[in-house]
């Protein structure tokens, strides 16, 4: 649950621009323990298969959250509960804090480096987002009066992605002595989260040969199986240190040691390649060998080559993402950050795997997979990525059906009907807040608008036919059977939910619920008419195996559809939140104090539940996703309602609102709301990014820059633009992959440009008005 900070303008802050403006890179000057643990999170290495903090490599014992994570391996932690009742998950998972890869002790006469300790003369921290490494240049005097410079380079690589690089060059400043260097792998891991002070992993095996090491551990309950290797070099003045002492073996803990003398004006380099392979991609009696080949292969490449391969696979990667911003540095970092996280945490490759809202820079949400993946992170997907990429999310989804039909069942549903879950990580739901989670039922419905978008830009009509419709049923039926006819309104009512908006729990008629729940079946019926008429054999097949009878069950959906009840404001195009909203005492979030701000953090769970204050999106989330049902004035009317009203404390809002502040031609409250969410982070606006980043709504702020500000939409299977552009940026740029074709926009303030990168002619509308382009030709319109 993210807050609005105590800084609730990140112009106030303490920590704005912290990290500096510059276009590729995230740049941190000197050091400043307090920040640490938010830098940590802030220069995150990850690349779709693992990912870490940016802890330090050597010791550090001033505040610090270590975290290196595995993609899929996860603990199903027990939950913790005071009463307990039917339906209520039996776990909560979490995507585990593995071994820890990049330990280097570093011990001067005895003394280990460690920058807490230490005085500091020059620090710099560097997040290269151009070429995906980390960097860490620093001068430190240890308290035995030696001086070191050094200059640490790490990769998470996006070419082997099991495995990492480390470059540590150490020049001696000033003193003599014995160096020793200990490369060590710490299986010996504890997650800050676990519900019962509990370890979840234990040691399978661990063995040690000359300058590389492997050690296994298994998760409990589950037996993951995670194999960690490391090859160390110590080179001094470039000439091999060779490790001869002894190392010595403890429990979840390996390490090879190097010792030798060093004086003032010599040259270290340790060079450390590791290798975390888990039993999802490798059989477990092959694990350690599996690792051993990945460590032979890293060691083969050298650091050089492997940083050459990284700036590489990023270079093609941002061929494609980029966006680029002209004349406002903030928002062009703030943008690249972004991006750049998003293609850390998920590259598409395998459909097994998902986005934790936090990706692999912290414990919270457990890693584990929310509607904001469908609501979110397939749009941005969608248009940057091939189709593959975005169809291995919903993929996730299909292989998921079955337990999301037993998720309903258990809970009384019948006939195939499926529920998916909020929050999970094999399809099983596992949150861990009963009161506002269990009646989020609204993300069964964007799970549908997901296959409804990724067809709309890919025209994979197949897709419905192999995957989607069985899912589409199984949703509408879970809906059909969820909504009751209430003969008091004379109209279907959807009765005990939670909206998107938290701050409102069991209610009747959350509009944006109602909404979604009756297109979901629209959307259903529509779908198995299409395959009825193009592919009819599949039809067949998934009317068998689903047990569809199509008439009667297509017509209790038309009739729920048409009959279904939505709160609305007398007189007005508003439409009502829920049933009673306007019981409440009418306030706006202007009206509330700073020091009440935010108020899930100063305010009781009771007092925030009467309030009128929306913590996100909700009737706004619904006008957003179907813009086009909706009049202009429809639109102003609900964003005038409802914008004052929201107090934006999920990170998830405030890119929706920016989007619909920009189509109502709002274009200061737009740059507002899209500021908000680029550097939300960066500059810490809730103060707690040292829990990790917002990976998930990084992907709203790519959507409020196309959506938004691009005002990029799909008419009639056309792409359509209606850019505006803020009045501090001089121009911007971006690519959509659109039904295979890649399109570049550059709009600046009097003109929009449009190129067809790709080898067909195109049709696209500008302000409504349609251009032909052919392949590899461009258009100039003047801007509105
Ligand atoms: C939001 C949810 C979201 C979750 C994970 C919560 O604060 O209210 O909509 O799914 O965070 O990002």
């Amino acid at each position: 649950m993210e807050t609005t900070s105590k800084h609730q303008n990140a112009k106030d802050s303490k920590v704005k621009n912290y990290y500096g403006n510059d276009p590729w890179c995230i740049v941190e000057e000197g050091f400043d323990p307090k920040m640490q643990e938010a830098a940590e999170s802030i220069f995150s290495l990850g690349n779709g298969r693992m990912g870490q903090r940016a802890n330090f490599e050597e010791k550090y014992t001033g505040e610090t959250l270590q975290g290196n994570y595995v993609a899929g391996v996860y603990y199903p932690d027990k939950t913790k509960v005071g009463w307990w009742k039917n339906g209520y998950p039996e776990y909560f998972a979490k995507v585990l804090n593995a071994t820890n890869w990049i330990g280097l002790s570093l011990s001067f006469n005895n003394l280990d480096l460690d920058l807490h300790q230490c005085e500091i003369h020059s620090f710099q921290r560097t997040l290269n987002m151009k070429e995906g490494f980390l960097q860490r240049k620093f001068t430190a005097n240890l308290r035995n009066g030696i001086s070191i410079t050094a200059d640490v380079t790490r990769i998470n690589s996006m070419v082997d992605d099991e495995g990492g690089a480390i470059s540590y060059k150490i020049k001696i400043e000033q003193g003599k002595g014995n160096f020793k260097v200990t490369s060590y792998l710490d299986g010996d891991i504890k997650n800050k989260d676990s519900n019962y002070e509990e370890k979840f992993w234990d040691q399978v095996s661990q063995e040690i040969i000359q300058d590389e090491s492997y050690l296994t551990m298994a998760t409990k309950k589950l037996n993951f199986q995670v194999c960690t290797g490391q090859f160390t070099k110590v080179l001094k003045n470039g000439e091999p240190v060779l490790n001869n002492t002894p190392s010595i073996l403890k429990d979840k803990h390996v390490e090879n040691i190097f010792l030798c003398d060093f004086n003032a004006g010599d040259e270290f380099e340790i060079v450390k390649f590791a290798a975390n392979l888990s039993s999802e991609n490798h059989p477990k009696e092959n694990l350690i060998q599996s690792t051993k080949k990945i460590i032979s292969i890293l060691k083969a490449k050298g650091f050089g080559k492997i940083k050459a391969e990284q700036a590489e696979s990023w270079n093609d990667k941002w061929l494609t993402n980029d966006i680029i911003i002209e004349g406002d540095a903030a928002a062009q970092q703030g943008i690249r950050f972004g991006i750049f996280h998003l293609n850390q945490t998920y590259t598409g490759a395998d459909s097994r795997l998902n986005i934790g809202p936090k990706g692999f820079t912290g414990e919270k949400y457990g890693g584990s997979t929310y509607w904001d993946t469908e609501a979110y992170c397939i749009p941005f997907y969608i248009c940057t990525a091939n189709a593959e990429v975005a169809k291995n999310l919903l993929t996730y989804r299909y292989k998921q059906l079955d337990k999301a039909i037993e998720n309903a069942s258990k809970l009384g549903f019948k006939n195939g009907a499926a529920l998916f879950p909020m929050v999970t990580m094999n399809g099983e739901e596992c949150h861990n807040e009963w009161e506002i989670t269990f009646e989020e039922i609204h993300r069964n419905g964007i799970i549908a608008f997901a296959i409804y978008n990724y067809v709309l830009h890919t025209d994979d009509e197949e897709y419905l036919a192999t995957q989607g419709l069985e899912v589409l049923i199984g949703i509408a039926r879970f809906w059909s059977q969820r909504i009751t006819y209430s003969t008091a309104k004379n109209k279907f009512v959807l009765l005990g939910v939670t909206g998107p908006n938290e701050y409102e729990n069991n209610i009747n008629n959350n509009w944006y619920t109602n909404y979604i729940a009756c297109w979901s079946m629209k959307y259903a019926g529509e779908v198995v008419e299409l395959l009825k008429q193009s592919y009819p054999t599949e039809f067949l097949r998934i009317k068998e195996k689903t047990n569809f009878n199509t008439e009667i069950e297509t017509a209790r959906w038309n009739n729920i559809v048409a009959n279904m009840h939505y709160p609305t404001l007398e007189n007005t195009k508003v439409f009502l939140q829920q049933d009673g909203f306007m019981d409440k005492e009418q306030l706006n979030a202007a009206d509330l104090l700073i020091e009440e701000r935010p108020i899930n953090q100063k305010w009781s769970w009771d007092r925030i539940l009467r309030s009128i204050f929306i913590k996100q999106a909700d009737v706004l989330q619904g006008i957003y996703l179907f813009m086009d049902h909706f009049d202009h004035e429809t639109i102003k009317q609900n964003f005038d309602f409802y914008e004052p009203k929201t107090v934006h404390e999920s990170s998830l809002s405030p890119c929706v609102h920016a989007i619909l502040a920009a189509k109502l031609g709002y274009e200061e409250k737009a740059q507002e709301m899209y500021l908000r969410t680029a550097r939300l982070d960066l500059d810490d606006y809730n103060n707690e990014v040292k829990e990790g980043l917002h990976i998930t709504s990084m992907a709203g702020t790519w959507m409020a820059v196309i959506e938004g500000f691009g005002g990029k939409k799909i008419d009639n299977g056309k792409l359509s633009l209606a850019p505006f552009i803020p009045k501090n940026w001089d121009s911007f740029s971006f690519n959509i992959v659109f039904k295979t074709a890649t399109v570049n926009i550059k709009i600046s303030q009097k003109k929009v440009e449009v190129k067809n990168l790709s080898n067909k002619n195109i049709e696209v509308l500008i302000y409504n008005k349609p251009y032909k382009i052919e392949s590899n030709d461009r258009i100039e319109v003047e801007k509105i």
